[in-house]
């Protein structure tokens, strides 16, 4: 058997630390939407996934799941990129507050470019709500609403996060050893 463990350097959030993570953020998002009468959470594909379900779980308000993936295109000076949209939601988002929920935050243009399609498409609010942030490469000015873990630049896996669609599985997150991508 080989045991993924071997391929990790070392554990940025145990099992403890995401519990944790969790029951905060999801303790502000249901303070602050508790008046909501339209409450969407929009996951977005696949890295997100193991986070919204415990976050979501965790939210007693009524709202709805939501799915979207999505890649983005541009390069480094580029500020009108576009972004390619493989699977859209299935409902309609007008007048709606929509929380985009997601994995890391790394420069920042998925985020930012999902964000004014969504706001486009009418929502009465979209706010985003990550797990973890890397804000030393951060190439665009955005805000964040709810962050669940600063990280250094390090290539991290687990808890829905991939390196070549392996250790989504993983139920920590951990910094990958350079050895296991650089060979
Ligand atoms: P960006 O913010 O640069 O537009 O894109 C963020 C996306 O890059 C994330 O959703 C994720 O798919 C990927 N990404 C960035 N940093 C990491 C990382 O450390 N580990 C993994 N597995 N994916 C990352
Ligand atoms: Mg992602």
């Amino acid at each position: 058997m080989y045991d993924m463990k071997n391929d990790i350097q070392s554990v940025l959030a145990d099992e403890a630390t995401l519990a944790t993570i969790c029951d905060r953020l999801a303790a502000q998002i249901t303070e602050d939407y508790r008046d909501s009468r339209d409450l969407v959470l929009v996951t977005v594909l696949k890295g997100s996934v193991l986070f919204a379900t415990d976050l979501m779980r965790r939210i007693p308000l009524p709202c709805e799941m939501e799915f979207m993936k999505v890649s983005s295109y541009g390069k480094g000076t580029e500020t009108s990129g576009f972004i390619q949209v493989h699977l859209d939601l299935k409902r309609d988002i007008k007048d709606a507050d929509v929380i985009v929920i997601e994995d890391i935050i790394d420069s920042g243009r998925t985020l930012q470019k999902l964000q004014s399609l969504l706001a486009h498409r009418g929502a009465h609010s979209v706010k985003c709500c990550t797990l973890l942030d890397k804000p030393d490469r951060r190439q665009v000015d955005m805000h964040v609403d709810y962050v669940g873990m600063i990280i250094p630049d390090e290539f991290v896996v687990g808890y829905g996060l991939d390196y070549d669609e392996k250790y989504r599985n993983l139920p920590y997150v951990g910094i990958l050893k350079p050895s296991v991508y650089e060979k």
